[in-house]
């Protein structure tokens, strides 16, 4: 690559192209993982749609590998690698809402904050997670997992079409009608087709919700985790709640004797009638009492940003994650043994729902196989201290380690970082994995799109 090519690319982009000579190159190659620490040959700032096309021509040109990057949350920093040029899509930022239809196209450079505020006044949203700061790009196309996973399913069940610029440089709609091999690939498959650069979802009515967190002592764990295995299974849809291990943060709404103890709880979020939250919630108290509970009406956004400040950029964080289809008594008293151990306040364990809503797609509906788990389990070390970072994953492996044999195979690939392999991919899209690499065969046949939890292409026999 001579000067003269970097400058002709240079001049085709409405956007910035920064290399490592460059001031600001040090802090456009941070992901949100502050364990990740990769040098990329070069960064272009997509200002829209010609950018990522100029983009993806000229590393093809060029022999590059390239990086997608939307939000920059991905566990393991795939948005970003060594010596390739990242095609970050955070400029792309455009949220227009459709009030009559309900329906919301947004650019590949949100955050699911800039979502919700943009839809709350309308009364709308779209399920997403539960940071507000994470990324529509990689969270869509992994799958979307959050409080409003049992009331309206994952993410991609909400998805009705995107734009994807191809390996080659060609532009695509993906929808049912319009390339439907490449649209049922994208909902699960992540980044391995194309670069999304705007999605189309149907939102739903969602305002106002009664949401927050209930905590009991360690020594309550197992009784609550027993309780709450049969409850969230039949509770109504409008309810969701993770269980959590969890240190109490020393901030409101805790109270000042509670923090920084280690504790379990279950984090609600009801989308239905605020009157009749609490009498949904009145087992959970009779069960056991709750050490404290703050259980009450907010605007959505508020509670998608509840854990914002908790866990802001830069933190040092490794992940573990499975699918669980029983919680075993046998299993429970593990999760108790290992979240009693929480290494830093920043660690924890959490087992999301995935039944309800999501359950209604079957396993090949979408590549997003493990439909039929109820729960998505993830285990994260998480410490702002780098000199702590051996010592969480430490942590984080020897928990997941007691508790894999317990799992139901495979992983949501959003909570996997880069060290798994390609037989736990295997795993993770089950039936599925042989239908996706055809599709990538068809769009992807060189694997140019090679950073994220790999579908190696392969045509169909
Ligand atoms: C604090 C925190 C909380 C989280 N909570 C949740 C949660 O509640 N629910 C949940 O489901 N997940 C959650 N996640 C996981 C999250 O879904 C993944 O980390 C996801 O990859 C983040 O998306 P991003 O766009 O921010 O990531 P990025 O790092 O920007 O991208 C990740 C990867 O996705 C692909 N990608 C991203 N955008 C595009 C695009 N536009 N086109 C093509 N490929 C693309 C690329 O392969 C890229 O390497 C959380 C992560 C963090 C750090």
């Amino acid at each position: 690559m001579t000067p003269a090519d970097t400058t002709e690319f240079r001049n085709q982009l409405r956007g910035e192209l920064i290399e490592p000579a460059d001031e600001r190159y040090e802090t456009e190659r941070r992901v949100y993982n502050a364990m990740i620490d990769r040098k990329p040959r070069m960064i272009v700032r997509c200002a829209d749609v010609a950018d990522v096309i100029a983009a993806v021509h000229f590393a093809q040109k060029q022999k590059l590998q390239v990086s997608i990057r939307s939000g920059g949350h991905n566990a393991g920093g795939l948005g970003v690698w060594d010596d390739s040029l990242v095609i970050d899509l955070s400029p792309i930022k455009f949220v227009h809402v459709n009030p009559v239809t309900s329906r919301v196209r947004i650019g590949a450079g949100c955050t699911w904050g800039d979502v919700d505020h943009a839809m709350h006044v309308f009364g709308l949203a779209v399920p997403s997670g539960i940071v507000s700061s994470t990324g529509v790009g990689g969270l869509t196309l992994g799958g979307g997992i959050g409080h409003l996973t049992r009331k309206f399913g994952l993410t991609i069940d909400s998805l009705l079409a995107a734009d994807v610029v191809l390996a080659d440089g060609s532009f695509m709609v993906a929808s049912a009608d319009q390339n439907s091999d490449l649209f049922w690939a994208i909902r699960g498959g992540g980044g391995n087709f194309g670069v999304v650069t705007s999605f189309l979802f149907q939102a739903h009515p969602v305002q106002m919700v009664c949401a927050g967190p209930m905590v009991w002592p360690l020594d309550e764990a197992a009784d609550v985790m027993k309780w709450y295995r049969e409850f969230i299974v039949d509770a109504p849809e409008d309810l969701n709640g993770f269980f959590a291990f969890l240190t109490v943060p020393p901030a409101p709404p805790f109270p000042e004797e509670l923090h920084f103890k280690k504790m379990c709880g279950i984090v609600w979020c009801y989308t239905g009638p605020l009157e009749q939250a609490n009498r949904l919630l009145e087992p959970a108290r009779a069960h056991r009492k709750p050490a404290f509970e703050f259980f009450a009406p907010m605007p959505f956004p508020t509670v998608q940003s509840m854990f914002d400040g908790l866990y802001p950029s830069g933190l040092q964080w490794y992940w573990k994650a499975d699918f669980v289809d029983q919680l075993s008594d046998e299993a429970i008293a593990l999760h108790v043994k290992h979240g009693s151990q929480l290494p830093t306040l920043h660690s924890t364990m959490h087992l999301y729902p995935i039944n309800g809503a999501a359950h209604r797609v079957t396993d090949t509906d979408t590549p997003w196989n493990h439909r039929t788990a109820t729960w998505s389990e993830v285990i994260v070390g998480v410490d702002p201290d780098p000199a702590n970072a051996d010592h969480v994953t430490a942590w984080a492996r020897n928990y997941w380690k007691a508790l894999h044999p317990f799992g139901s195979g495979g992983a949501y690939v959003n909570f996997m970082m880069d060290d798994e392999g390609e037989q736990r991919i295997r795993d993770t899209y089950g039936e599925n994995y042989n239908r996706l690499a055809a599709v990538k065969a068809k769009y992807d046949p060189g694997n140019f799109f090679r950073v994220n939890q790999n579908i190696l292409p392969k045509a169909s026999d």
